[in-house]
């Protein structure tokens, strides 16, 4: 099974990032610092972003 990557934009600053879907690991806002994402039981749950667009 494969992830794939999204686009999401930080809800604190608007900068755009790219994703992996399936990121285990707490990823945070390369400008504003702020947590985008949280892993929960195998993808990633975005808390501090919005999605845009899913990436094929
Ligand atoms: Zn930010």
């Amino acid at each position: 099974m494969s992830g794939k990557f999204i686009k999401v934009t930080c809800k604190d600053c608007g900068s755009e990032s790219v994703i992996y879907s399936r990121a285990t690991t707490v990823i945070g806002c390369s400008v504003c610092g702020a947590i985008l994402t949280t892993p929960s039981g195998g993808k990633a749950n975005l808390v501090g972003c919005t999605l845009l667009e899913a990436m094929e």
